[in-house]
């Protein structure tokens, strides 16, 4: 494969690249060309380990040949055909798939094509699911500070992202966020859940307190991860859960990046042993090979919506993408691996010896904080004074520059591998990552 050379692009101008420093990205372009097993190249051939599994996506590794072949050959089988009053097989089997790992009695799968799509689906159906029931009332909706659940409206108004607010102003209305967990006093340091914070749950019961029966749904991550890696504090998912059930809200988990074996399970539901009522989905889906997300309910949510229309179309929502061929083909082959080689269970086979490694940044001067969880970790950094970049960005870019791929939010590295990581690329990861922190002014 090293002999294939893609050449850089003559014109950076047009693509107007997405949550990026355009300006900056153009002074000195970091670019990806191909990518093989833990590993992206060049388009000069240069190898950069890949730490963050893409954007937490490629969970199985890249370039894997049954997910290509899957794809080639139902690209030429048929190329598309709606899910609008028809169907084709594979969207209905890659659903059956997903249902398989989904925790019990969550057996009804709506295909999007992306985490975004994924939130702003979940909290429809959620809204539909009180009207279904007469409860038309119930229109708030309750996130969290510091989640993160895409980019459409309904995710980014149920996000806790200050910076959207900033640039846009407008948000859907009857939004509230409970606070977020982190900063707890005794949580510095924590490997996996945190001792402390699971109070900050009963926040919930003084919106319950003060909006009374108009809340339709809380939508939190099982684990923040990309506002920095947020483990939930032991009991914190249990209490959330009890006063979901007790006052008649839907909960649901965005389990973008939580699922398909990045905490050591299917999904976070199963490692935290809670289940929501709907849950969301991406990125591992079809190891982001080809954009699918999806959102799983609850079968009584999907009953009491199918049932509450006796006739014509329940659920007035749908991509024309839905259960694209090539995205259900990517699936069932991506979904058949993790099955095969048992990734969450090497996720969790692999995470004492990454945990260890993460907590080793405890000594490099300027980490404030390791948290971690499955093959996720974040290592915070103390803020810099009167600088116009973070630090953390710095060390991003000296980590690309010295071969390995991390990823940053504010003050935070992360690291994420896909989950076919071994020991020395784990040594790798850490150890350059660490050299990158020395190496860049505080
Ligand atoms: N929800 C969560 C929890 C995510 O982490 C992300 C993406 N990182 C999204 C939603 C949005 O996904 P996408 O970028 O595919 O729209």
């Amino acid at each position: 494969m090293n002999e294939i050379s893609v050449p850089r692009p003559n014109n950076l101008d047009a693509f107007w690249m997405p949550y990026t420093d355009n300006k900056s990205f153009k002074d000195k372009p970091r670019m990806l060309a191909r990518a093989e097993g833990m590993s992206y190249f060049t388009p000069e051939g240069r190898e950069i380990l890949d730490g963050t599994a893409g954007l937490w996506c490629c969970n199985a590794g890249h370039g894997r040949r049954e997910i290509v072949e899957a794809i080639q050959k139902q690209a030429a089988v048929m190329d598309f055909a709606p899910t609008f009053q028809m169907g084709h097989p594979i969207a209905f089997e890659a659903a059956a798939r997903v249902a398989e790992m989904t925790p019990e009695g969550m057996d009804r799968v709506f295909f999007v094509n992306s985490g975004s799509e994924a939130a702003d689906t979940a909290l429809k159906i959620a809204l539909a699911w009180h009207k279904a029931r007469g409860d038309s009332q119930r229109v708030r909706l309750v996130g969290r500070e510091r989640g993160y659940h895409g980019v459409g409206f309904g995710g980014m108004s149920v996000g806790g992202i200050g910076g959207n607010r900033k640039q846009f102003g407008a948000q859907l209305p009857y939004v509230d966020h409970l606070p977020h967990t982190h900063g707890v006093p005794g949580n510095l340091f924590s490997k996996g859940q945190p001792e402390h914070g699971a109070h900050l749950a009963e926040t919930l019961e003084n919106l319950v307190a003060l909006h009374g029966d108009t809340i339709a749904a809380v939508i939190v991550e099982p684990l923040a991860g990309s506002t920095g890696v947020l483990v939930p504090p032991k009991g914190y998912l249990q209490k959330l859960r009890e006063i979901c059930t007790k006052h008649g809200i839907l909960l649901i988990f965005d389990e973008v990046i939580t699922g398909f074996g990045r905490i050591g399970a299917n999904f976070g539901a199963e490692r935290l042993g809670v289940t929501p009522d709907i849950m969301t989905m991406a990125k591992g889906l079809t190891n982001a090979a080809v954009p699918m997300g999806a959102v799983a309910t609850s079968n009584e949510v999907y009953d009491t919506i199918v049932k509450g229309v006796p006739s014509g179309i329940e659920l007035f929502h749908g991509y024309t993408y839905s259960g694209h061929p090539l995205a259900a083909a990517a699936a069932i082959a991506t979904l058949e691996l993790h099955r095969a080689e048992d990734l969450p269970g090497r996720s969790r086979a692999m995470e004492g010896y990454f945990e260890d490694a993460a907590h080793s940044m405890r000594d490099v001067p300027g980490v404030i904080d390791v948290r971690n969880m499955g093959l996720v970790a974040g290592i915070e950094l103390a803020p810099r004074a009167g600088k116009p970049t973070a630090r953390a960005m710095d060390v991003f870019k000296t980590c690309f520059d010295m071969g390995v791929l991390t990823r940053v939010t504010g003050d935070i590295v992360a690291l994420s591998p896909p989950l076919i990581v071994e020991r020395p690329h784990i040594d790798r990861l850490f150890g350059t990552l660490a050299d990158a922190i020395r190496a860049v002014p505080a």
